[in-house]
């Protein structure tokens, strides 16, 4: 059998994974990245692995198979890197419709056989001395299969094995045009070179709409530069400071996690409306204060606690908040890979979609996600979000 010639666009976590997997099942795999490695969403993510608030049952099912994928990796590899922490996940709610909603996604959870456990405040307090749980709180929830991935080792990690599979990444390389034929696909780039081959994978994040417009195709997005809370999210990168939590935390107004070096990372959804990429907010801007503020509530300590710096965090959506992955076009030369949540499903998702464009077998956890449904359409076709800041809508 020939060796297939396969060109992936983006060097995020998605692309990154489809281009390691194809790679290694023996394609000749060239990445084209407009920026360097990371430039996208993957470096302005809060990294939570989980299936935690994940609907309808084919997305839940997907995404709690990633994680386990996830796990495989982590303790398959070979080298020093150790990008994924198994810390499990914390989880109250303080208000009556919150609690309710809580209780009710622990009772969806539990039906499915997503491992959650009840927790005692003071079980949690033996746990992570420095946490208060309010007198609001309603019952505190553990999701011991959670985790927490580290996405600049996990990249790293990813383009080493590029290079043990023989894989090419080329960096500063700016796909312009995309065509193909029956027998062949083409890539030019804004540097004059071309590249021609068998297929092409688009793994641009957000960008995605832009590269299936270069063929031509209307991709439903919701627009990444929309400064709302359904686009846009802050993240709040603190200097280090006095706690021993590990785990990820979901608490009411304020989702902390661990980010080395006793770092925490704070993401506070209510306030996402404001965020605006255009507009960034400073540390000490009303955003910067109200997460400083949440922080001494939620834990002692925190008196001298910093923030460093606040991030706007782009989505890459499709305009139902499912993933699209599948061929684009009758002649199945050019493959499409975007989805929200690509911190959680990146690794599985990368394997499957390698299999489908190599051995043109699709797999029945795709089935819900091929993305005829977003083309020829806009994010007006579909309905407007209503759960998306409830707060495990990751
Ligand atoms: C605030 C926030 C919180 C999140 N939290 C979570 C979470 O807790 N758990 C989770 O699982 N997911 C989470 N996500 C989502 C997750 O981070 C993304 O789904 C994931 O990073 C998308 O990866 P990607 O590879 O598709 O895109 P990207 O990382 O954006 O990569 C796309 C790459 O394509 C390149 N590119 C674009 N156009 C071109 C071109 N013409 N030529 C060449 N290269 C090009 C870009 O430079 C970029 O490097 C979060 C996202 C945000 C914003």
């Amino acid at each position: 059998m020939s060796v297939k010639k396969i060109a992936v666009i983006g060097a995020g976590v998605l692309g990154l994974s489809v281009a390691r997997s194809l790679a290694q099942q023996g394609a000749k795999v060239t990445v084209f990245e407009r920026s360097h490695v990371g430039a996208g969403t993957s470096s302005t993510t809060f990294a939570w692995i989980n299936s935690n608030g994940k609907t309808p049952e084919s997305y839940h099912h997907l995404n709690a198979l990633a994680i386990d994928e996830h796990i495989r990796l982590q303790q398959e590899r070979t080298t020093e890197g150790h990008w994924l922490k198994a810390t499990g996940t914390y989880e109250w709610a303080a208000g009556a419709p919150e609690q309710k909603r809580l209780q009710d996604r622990v009772s969806r959870l539990l039906e499915l056989n997503y491992p959650v456990q009840n927790l005692s405040a003071d079980e949690l307090k033996r746990k992570v001395p420095e946490i208060r749980v309010g007198s609001h709180a309603g019952d505190i929830w553990y999701f011991p299969g959670e985790c927490l991935l580290v996405p600049s080792v996990f990249m790293a990690w990813l383009v080493s094995e590029l290079h043990v599979h023989n894989a090419e990444l080329k960096t500063q390389s700016e796909v312009t045009e995309l065509t193909e034929e029956k027998n062949r696909a083409e890539i030019s780039l804004a540097n004059g070179e071309r590249w021609q081959g068998d297929s092409i994978v688009i793994a641009a994040g957000r960008w995605s709409a832009e590269l299936a417009s270069l063929l031509g195709q209307q991709l439903a997005m919701i627009d990444p530069n929309q400064p709302n809370k359904i686009a846009c999210g802050f993240l709040g990168y603190t200097r280090p400071v006095l706690t021993q939590l590990q785990a990820n935390l979901i608490t009411p107004g304020l989702n902390v996690r661990p980010e080395g070096g006793g770092r925490l990372l704070l993401q506070c959804p209510d306030l996402d409306s404001f965020a605006n990429p255009a507009n960034p907010a400073p540390v000490d801007s009303y955003i910067g204060e109200e997460m400083h503020k949440r922080l001494r509530k939620l834990f002692n300590n925190m008196e001298m606690a910093q923030l460093e710096r606040i991030a706007v965090g782009q989505r890459s959506r499709p305009a139902d908040g499912l993933p699209g992955l599948g061929y684009i076009s009758g002649k199945r030369r050019i493959y499409l890979m975007v989805t929200h949540s690509g911190m959680t499903l990146g690794p599985l998702i990368g394997r499957l979609c390698a299999e489908e464009i190599l051995h043109d077998k699709r797999s029945s956890l795709l089935s819900d996600f091929s993305p005829e449904r977003l083309l020829g359409k806009t994010a007006k076709d579909f309905p407007a979000f209503t759960t998306l800041h409830f707060p495990a809508a990751q």
